[in-house]
């Protein structure tokens, strides 16, 4: 099984989604940024602090804030049996950085996995979406939604729209995807990128991934 993973894609792919699913299932590590943010925000944190602004226009957040971030959570013990990176990097030259870290430390990529979806796919998804703010699993309000209304079927942790899923801002955001993120499947382009339709149902996407990473 290839171990050491980038889940690449626009927001509202569902590379979150299947990287819950695939946790499951391996022993693998999910280091999403997007999480790690949601997380510094809610604890106030000086990073929470600095991220803040930028994560609720649907900008990046600057590299140099999340390069470093990400360099430190690789370093762990629990990456040597692999890991998920979702949602980094997100620009060229984050790609660059990891590329040089994960040299250093001999935790090489085995495959960078691209969730390939349309816009109005993604809009459609990503304004219907309610997170968990206790575990941060996400559900949808039409295509699968909690069992009880409000309610984290997972910890029963209350459900709410993320303030960068409203319409305006996932606009923002798909914007920022193609400007900065996009060029990152350029940098990637080889025998370790596999791009796999994201538009079916996630069960359907989640078999096409575990035939890609030959799970
Ligand atoms: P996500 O949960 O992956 O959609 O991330 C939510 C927000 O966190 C993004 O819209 C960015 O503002 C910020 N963020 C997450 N990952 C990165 C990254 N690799 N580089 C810059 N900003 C990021």
């Amino acid at each position: 099984m290839k171990k050491n993973l980038v889940f690449l894609g626009a927001p509202g792919a569902g590379k979150g989604t299947i990287a819950a699913l695939l946790i499951k299932d391996s022993p693998l590590v999910h280091i999403s940024t997007g999480d790690i943010f949601r997380s510094e925000i809610k604890n106030k944190t000086e990073l929470g602090t600095k991220a803040k602004s930028f994560i609720d226009s649907g900008a990046l957040v600057p590299d140099e804030l999340v390069v470093d971030m990400v360099v430190s959570r690789l370093q762990c013990e629990d990456c040597n049996s692999g890991y998920i990176l979702d949602g980094f990097p997100r620009t060229v030259p984050q790609a660059e950085l990891l590329d040089k870290a994960l040299m250093k430390m001999n935790k090489p990529l085995d495959a960078v996995i691209f969730f390939n979806a349309k816009d109005e796919v993604l809009l459609e998804r990503l304004t219907a979406r309610i997170t968990c703010k206790e575990c941060g699993v996400n559900f949808n309000k039409l295509f699968s939604p909690p069992k009880k209304d409000g309610v984290c079927d997972m910890c029963n942790g209350v459900l709410y729209q993320r303030s960068d899923d409203s319409l305006e801002t996932a606009k923002n955001r798909l914007v920022v995807y193609k400007e900065q993120t996009e060029p990152v499947i350029g940098y990637y382009k080889g025998p370790m990128l596999k791009e796999i339709d994201a538009e079916p149902a996630t069960d359907i996407n989640y078999n096409a991934l575990k035939k890609a990473i030959e799970l």
